[in-house]
């Protein structure tokens, strides 16, 4: 089966030249709250991107990083918020919102179900999302959830770009990313925007930023 690529579909995203670094400063990042429920989310007045990963994927740390803050999603987890919506406001302009990750959830098969259909609900009917950042983890191979969900997103026409996480690890080996194209070619024309990033080192914080900021400028609610 042939997939259309989201309308992010492209090659690598370029470097971001020193000149363009200014794109974006994060000047506020409050948390607004954990919701269940489309209805329990703020109106979609502004524009919004979700972040998801596996567990363990860096997804934490990754939106620490982006908003300069240290602990604003916590690190390796906070209980109870692992299931949910978690929405902060950025700058008072737009919204991040950190889904649960998939994978190794230590909950019930009845408990898993409910909060994947919440999650796929939310994806696939949230107005103003504007793009789903789906981290992986670039120091293993191509895991098939991964896989499966970013085929998902493409059957469901839902907008996103792959955010390959700590990529400063010893770990890491340019060899995954590119097994992990040539795995999704197999169902794709072209592989999907993607970003190069570690948390660590804060590679990658200028593109995304700079990738948000110019969402943003054509967001009209
Ligand atoms: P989450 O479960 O996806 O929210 O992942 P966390 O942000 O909690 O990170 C999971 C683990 O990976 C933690 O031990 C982090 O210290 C580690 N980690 C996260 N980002 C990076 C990174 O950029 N580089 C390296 N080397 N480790 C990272």
């Amino acid at each position: 089966m042939e997939k259309i690529p989201p309308s992010h579909a492209n090659q690598p995203t370029p470097p971001v030249k020193p000149q363009e670094q200014r794109g974006m400063i994060i000047k506020y990042a409050n948390f607004l709250g954990s919701f269940t429920t489309i209805a329990q989310c703020p109106p979609p007045a502004k524009p919004e991107y979700a972040f998801i990963g596996r567990s363990n994927v860096g997804k934490s740390s990754l939106i620490n990083m982006l908003t300069g803050r240290n602990s604003l999603a916590h690190v390796s987890h906070t209980p109870g918020k692992t299931q949910t919506l978690n929405f902060y406001h950025i700058n008072e302009s737009w919204y991040l919102v950190d889904l649960p990750g998939y994978g190794f959830a230590k909950v019930s098969k009845t408990k898993r179900q409910e909060f994947e259909q919440m999650l796929r609900r939310y994806l696939q009917k949230r107005e103003n999302l504007q793009c789903v950042f789906l981290l992986i983890d670039s120091r293993i191979p191509p895991q098939q959830s991964d896989l499966d969900f970013a085929n998902w997103l493409g059957e469901m026409m839902i907008p996103f770009v792959f955010v390959f996480t700590k990529t400063d690890d010893r770990a890491f080996k340019p060899a995954n990313i590119d097994n992990f194209k040539q795995a999704l070619l197999e169902t794709w024309n072209e592989m999907p925007q993607y970003f190069i990033t570690s948390s660590r080192r804060t590679t990658g914080k200028a593109e995304l930023l700079s990738f948000i900021n110019g969402l943003n400028k054509q967001f009209a609610p």
